[in-house]
């Protein structure tokens, strides 16, 4: 088939490069060029087992390499990123430095990784896309940048499949050109951003001492501070450079001064937060510090005949959980094999199943990351709201890695639990519980009830108490709750190598 790929992010680079290993003729067509700033940098267990998988299928040796720390500095020392341990989050008060309280500290820690040869990166975007157009062009996909896509160009390709790959709007290729209307009202969450990345950002160790000892370095992870206004991330790179920014919820951006510049909103989130004033005060932006009023869209529809959208052409939520690259990761994956089917492309149904899980998803993310904005003021109910989610990709983490589940089975399991029985429901059920919680009883309620409801996926003993927040990866756990994933304990025991190949 004829496929035209519009966008050269990694997702359509990467798209584009398996369509051609499979046979077809692509086109991939770039408004910019590279090497680019991109954001959406944090990558996670789940994303990493799906680029595995597409490495294996297809012959892509360097994104099997790219999917763990240590493989990828190995083999791509060039490539830039930085170690991801897990998932750091504290919570700040106006006015009040962070401060270490022994088990009483507002401080919550999830391994994702036993090590750093098998952990996450964060993602240079710059390098990491610049890489993967090339492997594309190598892999024989004619790769054409600072184009401007026009219905002519596309009549004169003749393709016979269009993929949107070209992210948000002033993205959003297909929904100009068809016309497809907003569907920005079902979603909840409501944010804006201040961004950039720095140079010279202090290490949380150095600025707060007296800290128990942890499951990894506190910096070595994707770093969330929640604060009023939202909360802010902080990513770290092996080279140096931190890409940070504050995500503000809309409620949040009332309380900022008005008519401030970005430099101004910045410094002034610097000044109310005295810790993260510590950790930035010295640190010098790389480029200048730009605010977006809000990062949320969303589309009505995925794909219809003879074209897909990419997740990020169809909606964002928010970099809270970095959902973003390991959903873009599971819709190349679907669609790859919908490619595979005969010789016509994805079919009717294929779209159609494409489209609903899609939906189904972004729904799942915004109700998750709505909820924890609502939890956000009462750190012990952020810190039980973040273990749905937490649960939710450790099941689905062990069952790929440790049930083996096929790559069709694997990709078409929904994301964040959709269409599981038990975890399904339960971002709407929490949101709908935040929403309605007053009392410092409500809150305890809350924290119990998340404990049950995630008690038949909880492979890793999350919202346990003796943890106190900081959670390491704990094989012992795991094999105690070998009836989780429907295993016998032998079972699991003899398939525990797979945790660290
Ligand atoms: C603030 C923020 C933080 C984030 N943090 C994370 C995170 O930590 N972890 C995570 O997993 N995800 C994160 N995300 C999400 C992540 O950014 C996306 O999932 C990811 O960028 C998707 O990549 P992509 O290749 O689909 O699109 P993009 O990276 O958006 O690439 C789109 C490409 O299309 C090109 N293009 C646009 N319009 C056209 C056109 N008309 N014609 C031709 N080309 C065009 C652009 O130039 C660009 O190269 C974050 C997002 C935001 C906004």
């Amino acid at each position: 088939m004829r496929i035209a790929v519009v966008g050269s992010g990694f997702a359509g680079s990467l798209l584009a490069r398996v369509l051609a290993v499979q046979g077809h003729q692509v086109v991939l067509l770039e408004r910019g060029t590279h090497p680019r700033f991109a954001i959406g940098e944090s990558s996670t267990p789940l994303a990493n087992l799906t680029l595995e998988r597409l490495a294996r299928r297809y012959g892509l040796d360097d994104c099997y390499d790219l999917a763990a720390h240590g493989r990828w500095v190995e083999r791509f020392p060039e490539i830039r990123r930085g170690l991801k341990r897990g998932f750091t989050f504290y919570r700040h008060h106006a006015g009040r430095p962070f401060a270490a309280q022994g088990r009483r500290t507002e401080r919550l820690l999830v391994a994702a990784s036993p090590n750093d040869h098998i952990a996450d990166n964060h993602w240079l975007r710059a390098d990491v896309d610049h890489h993967l157009v090339r492997a594309a062009i190598a892999a024989g996909v004619d790769y054409r940048d600072r184009t401007e896509v026009t219905d002519d160009l596309l009549k004169s390709l003749r393709a016979d499949f269009v993929v949107d790959a070209s992210g948000p709007p002033p993205g959003g290729f297909l929904a100009r050109r068809l016309g497809i209307p907003s569907g920005l009202h079902r979603t909840q969450t409501n944010a804006g951003l201040l961004f950039s990345h720095f140079d010279g950002v202090r290490l949380f160790a150095d600025v707060v001492p007296g800290l128990a000892h942890g499951p990894y370095p506190d910096d070595w992870a994707a770093v969330h501070h929640i604060i009023d206004e939202g909360w802010m991330y902080s990513l770290r790179f092996d080279h140096g450079v931190t890409s940070a920014g504050f995500v503000l919820s809309a409620r949040g951006q009332r309380q900022l001064p008005v008519n401030a510049s970005p430099d101004e909103l910045w410094r002034h989130l610097l000044a109310r937060y005295p810790t993260v004033g510590a950790l930035f005060g010295s640190a010098r932006p790389l480029m200048p510090i730009a605010f977006r009023k809000r990062i949320q869209h969303r589309l009505t529809r995925a794909a219809g005949e003879g074209w897909a959208l990419l997740p990020h052409a169809y909606g964002f939520v928010d970099p809270l959980f970095s959902t973003g690259i390991a959903w873009s990761l599971k819709a190349i994956e679907r669609l790859a094999l919908c490619f595979e089917h005969g010789g016509g492309g994805p079919s009717a149904g294929d779209l159609a199943r494409y489209d609903a899980m899609l939906s189904a998803e972004a729904d799942q993310i915004d109700l998750l990351v709505a909820g924890a904005y609502e939890s956000m003021a009462h750190f012990e109910v952020f810190a039980a709201q973040a273990m749905i989610y937490f649960a939710a990709v450790s099941f689905a983490e062990a069952r790929q890695r440790l049930a083996r589940q096929d790559s069709e089975t694997a990709a078409w399991t929904g994301f964040l639990g959709v269409g599981d029985p038990r975890l399904g429901p339960l971002p709407r059920a929490s949101f709908r519980r935040l929403g309605r919680m007053r009392t410092r009883e409500d809150r305890r309620l809350f924290v119990q009830w998340v404990r049950k409801a995630i008690a038949p996926r909880n492979v890793c003993g999350f919202a346990n108490p003796g943890y106190s927040n900081l959670y390491p990866v704990d094989l012992d756990e795991l094999v105690r709750r070998h009836g989780v994933l429907g295993m016998s304990r032998d079972a699991l025991v003899s398939a525990l190598p797979a945790l660290r190949a």
